[in-house]
């Protein structure tokens, strides 16, 4: 159910107008539904919990992907629900513990972790590092020994599998940077079971994101599974799967999979493999999704400033940007547009929704068919993940404020920045 809908012709995030937001705390504006991401995080939880009953307890664990939607609000709410987190820097680190979320329950994935990164994680305990390459591990082994502490680790297969998403969110085929080669990885793991700080603890994967099929996923488990298999029988036996994250959400006309469909069958194919095969103790399974949980549950408004009618095209300038939400700039991404108030006068027309921002592919959306006037307010369907967390300040444009609603209650989660905090770091060289 979407948590975004009319009332008496206005849209609201829950029971709380959007219009009366965009008053309140100007344009543009992100605006997140709380009960919208309590749900989402709950079809992945109750489907944990389910097959916790049947397995071990504490069998799963949902590790929230922290890079699709970073504000403290957002992970504090999924803190208070059990959440685990994936990050991805030290910083995002450093955002969950602000949060209130347990470091204990953190994995840190990507292809280029720093050396002071690995020290922060390794300082708070974190559950697990997602290794990427070979280098990296002999680093945090080294570094690891120089403080005298054995790291978890969990080396990222890259199992070949096609997500069949765009090419710049596929992330587990042979030619993308992602993890080890699935032929690889028998011998990388016998390289890090033999290296004096490290604890080999598990495997995980993440093929790609907005997939809309969960057959590449269930492709990728048996894969996974498979080595898990041999792995044990040369004595490496894993504590945890960890199966990515990446299933896709409605921006226009798809039909992604159910979430809790999803894992009933994954979870039935994981319960089948323990019974006939696998002898160690129940294998721990971990998630790590992030568009699922958050995509939905924001918008992005904006307040049309001036319309452009040409002979060839209609414009609608408006006051947010690429710089807010960069998803159609980088992958020429659909969101949906509604208007905040229906019911106007004025004749529809076809628009391109665009931004003040000096580019030619600073367009939110394409073609649409809109009744516009100027000072109208706009809504970017499905902006709650990756937009705020890739906002740039490009054209030294303030980031948007935002805003969590819960129930008639509106709550700013963030401020709007202020142009002169955009350049109160930096200095004129003084004349010598
Ligand atoms: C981005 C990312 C995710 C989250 O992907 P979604 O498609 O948002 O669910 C999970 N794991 C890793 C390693 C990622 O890089």
């Amino acid at each position: 159910m979407s948590h975004f809908s009319y009332r008496n012709g206005v849209l609201h995030a829950e029971q709380t107008s959007l219009s009366a937001l965009a008053e309140q705390y100007a344009t543009p504006l992100y605006v997140y539904s709380k009960q919208a991401l309590v749900e989402n995080f709950s079809a992945y939880a109750d489907a944990c919990r389910a097959h916790e009953r049947g397995a071990a307890a504490d069998a799963a664990l949902v590790c929230y992907s922290v890079k699709s939607n970073s504000n403290l609000a957002v992970l504090n709410i999924l803190a208070q629900l059990g959440s685990g987190f994936d990050i991805v820097s030290g910083g995002e680190l450093l955002r969950v513990i602000a949060a209130g979320g347990d470091p204990r329950k953190v994995i840190f994935s990507g292809v280029g972790k720093g050396r002071d990164e690995m020290r922060l994680a390794l300082s708070h305990d974190i559950l697990c590092f997602n290794v990427e390459s070979i280098p990296e591990l002999h680093r945090l082994n080294a570094i690891a020994g120089e403080t005298g502490q054995r790291a978890r680790v969990s080396l990222r297969v890259n199992p070949n599998v096609d997500a069949k998403t765009h090419p710049y969110i596929s992330t587990g085929l042979k030619e993308n940077k992602f993890g080890v080669a699935y032929e690889d990885a028998m011998d990388c793991y016998r390289t890090a079971a033999a290296l004096p700080n490290i604890d080999v603890v598990g495997i995980d994967c993440h093929i790609g994101s907005q997939l809309l099929d969960d057959a590449p996923l269930l492709e990728a488990l048996d894969k996974v599974i498979d080595l898990v298999d041999l792995l044990a029988q040369e004595d490496i036996v894993l504590h945890h799967l960890d199966i990515g994250g990446g299933i896709g959400i409605i921006y226009d006309d798809e039909v992604p999979v159910a979430v809790g469909d999803y894992l009933k069958r994954l979870f039935g194919r994981i319960n089948a493999w323990r019974e006939a095969k696998y002898q160690g103790k129940g294998i721990k399974v971990l998630f790590e999704p992030g568009r699922s949980i958050v995509g939905n549950a924001g918008v992005l408004l904006t307040e049309v400033q001036y319309l452009k009618h040409g002979a060839e095209k209609n414009f609608a300038v408006v006051d947010a940007a690429m710089n807010d939400l960069m998803r159609p700039a980088l992958y020429e991404a659909y969101h949906g547009v509604q208007q905040v108030e229906q019911h106007r006068d004025s004749a529809a027309r076809t628009y391109d929704v665009v931004g003040p921002v000096c580019e030619s592919g600073d367009w939110l959306a394409r073609n649409r068919t809109l009744a516009l006037q100027e000072g109208d307010l706009l809504a970017v369907m499905s902006a709650g993940a990756y937009g705020m967390t890739m906002a740039s300040n490009y054209n030294t444009r303030p980031r948007a404020a935002e805003v969590m609603v819960d129930g008639d209650k509106a709550h700013l989660v963030r401020q709007r920045e202020s142009a002169a905090q955009l350049f109160a770091l930096e200095s004129i060289i003084s004349r010598g």
